[in-house]
């Protein structure tokens, strides 16, 4: 099964690569998949399996690395990850990088990538952006609500033309940080700062506020602009006329928007469901579903940033200060295709591409990954409909201990996941050492020529 078709046959892999589809076929292993779908290997280009700065014994921090992170993926049929990288301690991008691709080459068990965050845009770290570009790091992500990004504005918009003129994506958060900053300080006033009111704290106007100046700005310097985890149907209104207007505006939603409502958050552990933007109303959700289907959302990424429960659910947290973030490398696909494809909310065909061939094609990973053709990567997931599983973040990869969805009862799991020829999944256990994995060198521009081929679903 791909995105843009399907068949019944053999799949002939030799070398880490698909060498034949169909005909006859002999090798050293067979692996029968019969019962199940067979499709490539998701490609999830959000997660964190890197710290935003330094560890500091005695505070929490994200749980998994770049070794459990990778686990988690695969046992969840992801094969390829995008990582966001941030500088330390006003350490450059290179070096930020370098830093991650050591970790990853002795960590991870899939292939990656590494997604520079530019924290703050002074000119020498915009500098570094074409050097970035030329060495195969294409894309660039930028967070909308630091205060850094309005209080150094003219250099972010300047940073965003020099990106997408060097053939690189733009990745954005969306939200306007003063508008959260009043909403979450006039909360505090009233004496209700608690992450209970962590929805009203980060309002839809703030996403679509971001949205709106994000589409200006893709506009204005004609680079191509990758809004991650939108949440709202308010958000993706603006989004949608950006790209009626033919812009290159990319949209990603995570799984936690599909599932799951504002309304969650009064339970006593809220905490566990705390990310950013917040989670929306059921109208917002709906919204989602069908942005899926018609094309207006391209891409589901994770976003997985994994606490452990006792840091998400430390009542010393209020609205400005909580832990964002949840693990959802290993539930990803299960969970879309057992809330999307069994339910007919979308069509198989739209899944792929939605965690596999759109976001191998937007981050220039196309057609080595994203698809099962003969020369591509032999990543394959062997999917189960039939298998069925409630989920219990406790018996999972990540050492998040937890997940937002335990006890959901999620049918269609992988029977096998395959990276590069390499049998990595097989019987519920994860087979793959660390640092098996591939760092992918990109070429620069490919997602503006992956734009022509993004047409309808
Ligand atoms: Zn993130």
């Amino acid at each position: 099964m791909t995105a843009g078709s399907s068949a019944e046959c053999d799949v002939g892999v030799a070398g880490g690569r698909v060498v034949q589809m169909g005909g006859s076929l002999r090798g050293r292993r067979v692996i029968d998949a019969s019962g199940a779908l067979v499709l490539p290997g998701g490609v999830d280009m959000h997660v964190h399996l890197s710290l935003p700065s330094p560890p500091v014994p005695g505070t929490p921090a994200w749980v998994d690395d770049f070794a459990s992170g990778s686990r988690a993926a695969i046992a969840g049929g992801v094969t390829t990850v995008g990582n966001m990288t941030f500088p330390w301690d006003w350490q450059s991008l290179s070096k930020a990088v370098a830093r991650d691709l050591a970790a990853a080459a002795s960590g991870s068990a899939v292939d990656y990538v590494l997604h520079p965050v530019l924290t703050s845009p002074g000119a020498e770290a915009v500098a570094e952006l074409p050097g970035l570009a030329a060495a195969g790091h294409s894309s660039v992500k930028l967070f909308m609500m630091m205060p850094e990004f309005e209080s150094q504005i003219d250099q972010v918009i300047a940073a965003i033309a020099l990106a997408g003129r060097s053939g690189m994506l733009t990745l954005l958060h969306c939200e306007d940080g003063a508008l959260v900053r009043f909403a979450g300080s006039q909360l505090l006033a009233a004496g209700r700062g608690s992450v209970a009111d962590w929805a009203p704290s980060r309002p839809d106007s703030a996403e679509r506020a971001a949205v709106e100046r994000a589409v200006a700005i893709c506009e204005a310097t004609g680079s191509p602009v990758y809004i991650v985890h939108l949440s709202s149907a308010a958000a993706l209104e603006s989004a949608r006329r950006g790209q009626a207007r033919g812009l290159p505006v990319f949209v990603e939603t995570r799984p936690l928007y599909l599932y799951l409502t504002s309304k969650v958050l009064a339970e006593p552990d809220a905490g566990k469901y705390i990310g950013s933007p917040p989670l929306r109303e059921s109208a917002d959700v709906e919204t989602l579903w069908r942005a899926l289907a018609d094309g207006s959302v391209h891409t589901v990424g994770s976003d997985h940033a994994p606490w452990s429960l006792e840091a998400k659910t430390d009542s010393s947290q209020d609205v400005m200060t909580a832990r964002q973030g949840v693990a959802d490398l290993e539930t990803m696909l299960p969970m879309l295709f057992s809330e999307g494809v069994r339910t007919g909310r979308i069509p198989l065909s739209r899944f792929v591409s939605l965690v596999s061939t759109t976001p191998a094609r937007l981050f220039g990973l196309f057609p080595r990954k994203g698809t099962i053709a003969v020369g591509s990567d032999a990543d394959l997931v062997v999917l189960d409909p039939q298998r069925h599983r409630v989920i219990d973040g406790a018996a999972m990869q990540s050492r998040a201990g937890y997940s937002a969805y335990d006890g959901w009862d999620v049918h269609g799991w992988p029977r096998f996941t395959i990276s590069r020829g390499d049998v990595v999944y097989e019987d519920g256990e994860v087979i793959a050492p660390p640092g098996r994995g591939q760092w992918l060198r990109r070429a620069g521009g490919s997602h503006t020529t992956a734009a022509a081929h993004l047409a309808a679903p």
